[in-house]
């Protein structure tokens, strides 16, 4: 580590942003058992220069406390200092969980599926984004022209996302012009949605050392391809083969999948308010756009909010490791904390009420007639974040996932975006959370 190396203690809040204060590399140890203190009202703050009204006052810190595992320090660019972060656990000071932590909130959800089922819950996050930037030309959708246009920032992204450790699988071209999308291997427990953050903001870094801006915005301009956040989910058991396999079951699910989907099928309404939490969310969310309009369920079907991904595999005893399920509603405005959290405990619900496999749609469901989704007890996503905040607000079991001040103050926040942008244009919508994400 060279003199003037600052390593940053950071942690992703309510709006998705990662947040940090920073230390000089040489003081990082003594930081290490209770962190920095942080106002706690700065979990009011939404993605922009505004802050929620908040049940805090001025007074109460927490302690932004470094989770040792989440090292992450990149060294790929002789012209920049090296990227050193750890990703934090916020603490109270008597050194309990805070209740407004997200990584808490997604840890708790993760021991109680442990607990409950005796699994782990192992997930990946695949990253869409947008570029922009000085002299970036027009792309043709999934070219190869695409990629070699930014070739040299494809070649450290790459390098940074491998120093990362953030198990990168493929980097490649998308359908929207300067469209990307990155994927990685699946992270065991609480890894899963580090390991989304760290690569986020890898990719980030890897962006601004060319000049460009990653954006993860789940829609650029109201027209335009959106970005997703899709998560690939699955369980291990003790002896790490997939639960989530059967290869009796309705398309390879295991009775315990099949539960848990259902509980997210069920839950889907509400949970959009944790995984598309922002006005821009729902310019995304809707049929046709391969994002997903409708609570349903389908096998290999883009336009189900949770969908099988068979494994490509043909030797019936390798077969179970590929499988995994997936759920599309989620995007870049959604901290992955939030998200795997409300994750598990939608799919928990279904585990414990044994819920059945709801029916596998071979087709878009806006492609359907009104009577045709009512028998399959197809209903549509909100419309809005306003709708789906509702929605939570409707769920009295999704609104007990978050403990009371979580609740509303997540919620307060969400609501301020709402007033903030109430009759704004739309692009000018998309604008600004183009900027901001
Ligand atoms: N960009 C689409 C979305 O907003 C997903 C396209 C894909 O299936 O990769 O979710
Ligand atoms: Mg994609």
């Amino acid at each position: 580590m060279g003199e003037g190396e600052v390593v940053y203690l950071a942690w992703n809040d309510y709006v998705g942003v990662t947040r940090c204060r920073g230390v000089p590399a040489t003081d990082v140890a003594k930081r290490m058992e209770y962190g920095l203190g942080w106002a706690v009202a700065g979990q009011a703050l939404t993605p922009f220069d505004d802050i929620a009204p908040n049940p805090w006052g001025p007074m109460l810190e927490v302690r932004q406390t470094p989770v040792k595992e989440t090292e992450t320090r990149v060294d790929v660019w002789d012209d920049a200092p090296a990227f050193h972060f750890f990703l934090c656990d916020s603490k109270m000071p008597d050194g309990s969980n805070w209740d407004c932590c997200t990584r808490g909130f997604m840890l708790k959800a993760l021991a109680d599926f442990e607990r409950e089922t005796g699994f782990k819950f192992i997930a990946s996050f695949e990253h869409e984004f947008l570029l922009s930037g000085a002299g970036l030309p027009e792309m043709t959708p999934f070219s190869l022209e695409a990629v070699r246009m930014v070739a040299p920032f494809v070649k450290e992204l790459t390098h940074a996302l491998q120093q990362a450790d953030s198990g990168v699988e493929t980097v490649e071209p998308e359908y929207g012009s300067r469209q990307f999308e990155v994927s990685c291997a699946p992270g065991v427990g609480a890894q899963a949605g580090d390991r989304a953050i760290i690569t986020r903001e890898v990719i980030r870094e890897a962006a601004r050392r060319r000049g460009y801006r990653a954006s993860f915005t789940p829609k650029p301009m109201p027209n335009a391809v959106g970005n997703g956040a899709h998560v690939h989910f699955s369980f291990l058991d003790s002896q790490g083969a997939n639960a989530a396999y059967d290869p009796n079951g309705t398309g390879g699910a295991s009775r315990v999948a099949q539960h848990f989907i259902a509980g997210v099928v069920k839950h889907m309404p509400a949970l959009c308010a944790l995984v598309a939490p922002s006005p821009v969310s729902y310019y995304r969310l809707g049929p046709h756009h391969w994002s997903c309009g409708y609570a349903s369920f389908g096998i290999q079907n883009r336009e189900a909010a949770v969908r099988i991904c068979p494994s490509p595999e043909r030797d019936p005893k390798k077969k179970g490791r590929a499988f995994n399920m997936e759920l599309r509603a989620p995007d870049g405005t959604a901290s992955p904390y939030m998200v795997i959290g409300g994750l598990v405990r939608a799919g928990l619900e279904g585990i414990r009420a044994q819920l059945p496999l709801p029916a596998a749609l071979d087709k878009d469901p806006a492609e359907l007639t009104d009577a045709e989704r009512a028998a399959l007890g197809v209903v549509p996503l909100p419309s809005s974040l306003s709708e789906a905040l509702d929605a939570l607000e409707a769920d009295p079991v999704a609104k007990a996932w978050l403990p009371p001040v979580m609740y509303e103050s997540y919620t307060l926040v969400k609501r301020k975006e709402i007033e903030m942008f109430s009759g704004l244009d739309p692009a000018e919508i998309c604008r600004r959370y183009h900027d901001a994400y």
